[in-house]
């Protein structure tokens, strides 16, 4: 393992995300404690509140009506999932202007890595990166920037100072600087893992600092503890992951398939098959792009973001939409040489906090559909074909829709139902 001796990481965590978006979004509420609910009950939970409104004594968690009754002109906005969505992936894109981002951790988490200069004059360009977000995101939607040797601690150093914090911890001043932390400050260590550090006779971060790699891991019981133990002494701990950045399809069209009928019927088919790959590495997407080219050279694309999702019903609608707006631009009598479909924005199911959603309507949507796709591709592996799908399915001409080798990528058995 490789102990880091620079700043090789920066980490962002916006402040009260929800709420400062509404709050740059409305102008009239700015001056005011506001927080975010996930239903429009007077009995739903706040899952974002402004830090006016914490300063008051509202809580994560606490319910509407009892919010009220503590701070009566307080805001109660309800979430606006797609919205916030949107909003996440215009960040992801300002960031990546200073430098790119690596790893998505949340809706409003993200790290990236530094290399050369970026290391030496890292507090330079963080000060960019967020005068970059304040001019193009809106100066209402703060990040809280943590600068440190890897992820684990930039992502420690980023709460440090909230709201709107700049925090380096510099690898040759560790650990004087987070000492005065709490165990659970440190992320992946909630209370039930504090007693069992307790029970080993470990009580402060310094202490914590002091086990062996191996006491750490007789702690957990697994090998978390250790690599949590090298995160926080500086090491480098690479995690046996690599990210897929994404899925898609694309096709010629022949005669007779050129007309916007049968355009649209090819991409659905080509939709599904990106999703149903997707679905089998184990991915989310946020974003879709569909793309065509016309007889007369001309060309049209088109991106549409919602809630990271994997089933085929919301990715075919998403793809209708940008589809239809395609054809509004370029004519119904669009002739259609080539079509593309393409599936981004990908992580992992749990990398992003879907929890904050979980009570909303579209969210339970997309979970019902999942468990309707894991039948559905249950059945279709075991026959061997498409038994069960979405929607109608067209017989393409010259067959398989999923098996065309692309550049890096070897199709499986699968792609050819
Ligand atoms: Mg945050």
């Amino acid at each position: 393992m490789r102990l880091i001796k620079d700043v090789e990481s920066l980490y962002i965590d916006f402040d009260a995300f929800f709420a400062n978006v509404e709050k740059q979004l409305h102008p009239d509420i700015r001056d005011k404690p506001v927080g975010v609910t996930a239903l429009d009950s007077e009995y739903s939970a706040f899952i974002t509140r402004c830090y006016m409104a914490k300063a008051v004594g509202i809580k994560r968690g606490m319910r509407v009506r009892d919010a009220r009754a503590l701070c009566p002109d307080l805001i109660v906005r309800v979430a606006r999932p797609d919205l916030y969505v949107d909003i996440h992936n215009k960040i992801l894109d300002e960031i990546d202007r200073f430098v790119p981002v690596r790893k998505v951790s949340s809706i409003d988490e993200m790290e990236c890595d530094l290399i050369g200069a970026e290391r030496r004059d890292c507090v330079d360009l963080a000060k960019r990166i967020r005068a970059g977000l304040a001019q193009n995101i809106g100066p209402y939607v703060t990040p809280s920037i943590g600068l440190a040797a890897n992820g684990f601690l930039a992502k420690v150093a980023a709460e440090m100072n909230k709201p709107n914090g700049l925090t380096v911890l510099d690898p040759k001043d560790m650990p004087g600087p987070i000492l005065h932390l709490k165990l659970t400050d440190l992320p992946g260590i909630s209370g039930n893992m504090e007693k069992r550090l307790n029970a080993a006779g470990v009580w402060s971060i310094e202490e914590f600092w002091n086990v062996s790699s191996k006491q750490a891991r007789a702690i957990w019981g697994n090998i978390e503890g250790e690599r949590l133990w090298a995160q926080l002494r500086g090491y480098e701990v690479v995690r046996p992951e690599t990210q897929k950045r994404m899925f898609g399809h694309s096709r010629v069209l022949t005669q007779g398939w050129r007309t916007p009928d049968k355009a649209l019927e090819c991409l659905n088919l080509l939709t599904v098959k990106a999703a149903y790959r997707l679905r089998r590495a184990g991915y989310i997407c946020r974003r879709l792009s569909v793309s065509f080219k016309l007889g007369d050279g001309s060309r049209f694309s088109g991106e549409a973001d919602f809630l990271p999702c994997s089933d085929d019903r919301t990715l075919l609608k998403h793809m209708h939409i940008v589809f239809e707006r395609g054809l509004e631009t370029l004519g119904p009598k669009a002739d259609l040489k080539s079509v593309y479909i393409m599936l981004h924005n990908i992580s992992r199911p749990h990398t992003l906090s879907g929890d904050l959603f979980s009570e909303t309507k579209e969210s339970t949507e997309v979970r019902r559909w999942d468990r309707i796709m894991e039948t559905m591709d249950g059945l279709n592996k075991k026959h061997g074909q498409a038994v069960l799908h979405v929607g109608s399915r067209a017989n393409l001409p010259g067959g398989f829709a999923g098996g065309k080798i692309a550049f890096g990528r070897v199709p499986s058995k699968e792609d050819f139902f």
